[in-house]
């Protein structure tokens, strides 16, 4: 849908990539220099999103937006700047003057042409959300601060009697970590009081060990004190607003059951009372389509018979919604025929439920559907001492659908590298012992970690400290105190570039399939999970038949195309963790993990069907195609790679000389032609 944006920043060059980025996106780009022609353009045409700039030659942004609010212009406002990084200016921005996304420069025009785009779609409800978990976080910080305060008037008293370079450092230590951690909750107060105090007491140190009472450290020392009086008052006066029905962390999960039977609808219901997932029932075909059309959903659970209509396809429906292709889904029946478990598992389900079910096994059966989505959600590895800033990150993300870990040093993030396999780290830099460059520097040297995005955050933004940063392998930093907005923004353009990378790298752009390589790895790692769980596992190789000809007669492009349609309608009929890929040219390869090779012939005899009906257009008309499989099953005919695929290669050939078009299962004999 096509939006009317207006740019307002009188640096031109930043101005016209941006309007060129968005209208790439297909956006109404319209550009402005100052305030003044703002308003002026606003009079004309009320646009869906003004970007303001930080700093116009006439106005801030600050004060331009606050001036259109206050003459009831509500429209969706996005701030850009260089300038107005604290902490006040974005509690200003985001809860006075209801801006939609802040963001700093520099950030390259591309991925901020995104996130503009993005705000069109959910990431307004996630702002929603963020906001929500940032008031309930600053509430539970702001219990927390009279302690933390307390400790530091210890620790500083200490220094001050003491005058020791240890005591000192503790003092430091605490002032430093106050001022990055209550900046980030939105104290801003206490977070400026505890910055001027970390530079008196450096002062402090760099001039001598012993304090007197009088003379220039008096004075220092007479700072610490005014600062001090003024961090109490920044907790008194800090912001409150009770917002207990936010969930700091992940949103529960969430499935969609469709049965028509009130009796199920009335057992699963009762699902939600006893754990975090929410449970959205629907009667019929085309209100679970309406639901999940507007609702994000983990996954689904559906009846068989649902009165007649056509479940299966309804299945197929919702994989083809935007962002559910992957969708977990299971199915409930009264009915067990090895045909309708076949059919299930072809639809792509995950379990087949028999009637009547008992609600543990719901349960049971909607927390993997809901664990099987966040799967392939994001993970972060925070790495910082602070629980209290780790705290807040870790919401923060939560909120953004991004699981995360969080360790407290350098030695525990190495060996999460490989448990937890995170998709970025976000690190400080002073860490105990080893330091955040340091861990910067290991995860680079390590070949299977370095394309892992790193980010480092730091407490201070000086210089030599980014210079360092980025030489050390960082691909971003942020200081502290973190804006939220600007945490989300970094860490979501880099977990989009590395996942593009890594698709562009494992996904045949054709089929949309696993390139072999990919496949192959794990095919590998499946195996080795049946042969541990002794369960089995079963492969088909599949060639498209008389695909030259196809070629010949239709033209390449056609069929180019056929790969593409059997590539999505693959990708849509098997189960989430079922494995596809592209084995060579016209051949695909699919494995499906616990299956037996009955069931699994069952599943390929069904997709050979839906792809003879599948229309295709070429260069003399509509033309349809087939495909010939092989199957081999583990253990039966081997339990490594070569031995399977070798197996499955040799009845594809025999299916191939019994006259195309079929699937060959272990032990099936040329009578069956
Ligand atoms: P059979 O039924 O025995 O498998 O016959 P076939 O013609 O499919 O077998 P053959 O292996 O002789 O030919 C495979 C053809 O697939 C040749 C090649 O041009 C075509 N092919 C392979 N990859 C692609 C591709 O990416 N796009 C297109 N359009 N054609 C491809
Ligand atoms: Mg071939
Ligand atoms: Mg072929």
């Amino acid at each position: 849908m096509v939006r009317r944006i207006l740019l307002i920043d009188d640096d031109i060059e930043f101005r016209a990539s941006l309007a060129s980025a968005l209208t790439a996106l297909g956006h109404d780009v319209k550009e402005v220099g100052s305030a003044k022609d703002a308003d002026f353009a606003l009079l004309q045409q009320r646009p869906d999103l003004v970007v303001v700039d930080g700093l116009l030659p006439d106005a801030t942004g600050i004060d331009w937006i606050a001036r259109r609010r206050r003459v009831g212009d509500d429209t969706r406002m996005a701030f850009v700047s260089a300038f107005w990084r604290d902490p006040g200016s974005h509690a200003r921005l985001r809860e006075e003057l209801g801006v939609s996304l802040i963001v700093h420069k520099p950030l390259d025009v591309s991925s901020l042409a995104s996130e503009l785009d993005a705000l069109f779609g959910s990431a307004l409800q996630l702002t929603e959300r963020v906001r929500d978990v940032l008031s309930t976080l600053r509430m539970q910080y702001g219990a927390k601060l009279p302690g933390r305060l307390a400790d530091a008037e210890r620790l500083i008293a200490d220094a001050r009697l003491r005058g020791t370079r240890d005591a000192l450092d503790a003092a430091i230590s605490i002032a430093h970590r106050l001022r990055g951690t209550a900046g980030s909750y939105g104290f801003t107060g206490v977070s400026s009081a505890f910055g001027r105090i970390e530079e008196s007491l450096r002062g402090v140190v760099t001039s001598g060990e012993c304090p007197p009472p009088e003379g220039p450290q008096g004075t220092l020392w007479h700072d610490v004190d005014v600062a001090l009086a003024e961090a109490r008052d920044g907790v008194v006066t800090a912001p409150r607003r009770l917002d207990m029905g936010a969930l700091a962390g992940s949103p529960p999960g969430r499935v969609l059951v469709v049965d028509d039977d009130p009796d199920f609808l009335r057992l699963v219901g009762t699902i939600a009372t006893r754990s975090a997932i929410d449970v959205i029932p629907a009667t019929t075909v085309d209100e679970a389509l309406a639901i999940a059309s507007v609702l994000p959903i983990d996954g689904a659970i559906v009846d068989v018979d649902l009165g007649g209509q056509p479940s299966f396809a309804l299945v197929r429906q919702l994989r083809f919604l935007p962002r559910h292709e992957q969708l977990p889904v299971a199915f409930v029946s009264a009915n067990s025929s090895l045909q309708t478990r076949a059919a299930a598992a072809h639809a792509g389900a995950i379990r087949f439920l028999s009637k009547p079910v008992e609600l543990d096994s719901v349960l049971d059966l909607a927390g993997e559907l809901v664990s099987l989505s966040r799967r392939n959600r994001p993970r972060v590895l925070v790495v910082d001492d602070d629980d209290d800033f780790a705290e807040h990150v870790v919401a923060l993300l939560g909120a953004a659908s991004i699981d995360t870990k969080t360790v407290h040093d350098a030695d525990t993030a190495l060996e999460s590298m490989d448990t937890f396999r995170p998709d970025l780290v976000l690190a400080d830099i002073f860490l105990p012992k080893i330091t955040g460059l340091d861990l910067c520097r290991t995860i680079r040297l390590t070949p299977r970690w370095d394309e892992v995005p790193i980010v480092l955050a730091t407490g201070r933004g000086d210089r030599e400290t980014l210079v360092a940063a980025f030489a050390a392998g960082c691909d971003d930093y942020l200081t502290k105190p973190v804006l939220p907005e600007e945490l989300l923004t970094r860490v979501r353009v880099r977990l989009d570039r590395a996942h593009l990378m890594r698709r562009a790298s494992e996904i045949d752009p054709t089929t949309g399939l696993m390139i072999r390589r990919a496949f192959a790895r794990q095919l590998n790692a499946a195996i080795q999970e049946a042969r541990r769980h002794g369960r089995p596992l079963t492969l088909a190789l599949i060639d498209l038949d008389r695909f030259k000809q196809v070629n010949d007669e239709q033209g390449h492009m056609a069929g180019d195309r056929v790969l593409e349609g059997i590539g999505a309608l693959m990708r849509r009929s098997f189960r989430v963790y079922d494995i596809m890929g592209r084995w060579g040219g016209e051949e695909l390869i699919v494995v499906l993990p616990g299956e037996s090779p009955k069931v699994g012939a069952g599943v390929v005899e069904r997709l050979l069907a839906e792809v003879r009906d599948l229309p295709f257009e070429g260069e003399r008309g509509t033309f349809h195609v087939s495909f010939t499989a092989g199957i081999a099953s583990c253990p039966d005919d081997g339990d490594t790679l070569e031995a399977l695929v070798s197996v499955a290669d040799e009845r594809l050939y025999m299916g191939k000389r019994s006259g195309r078009n079929r699937v060959i299962q272990p032990e099936s004999t040329s009578d069956e032609d």
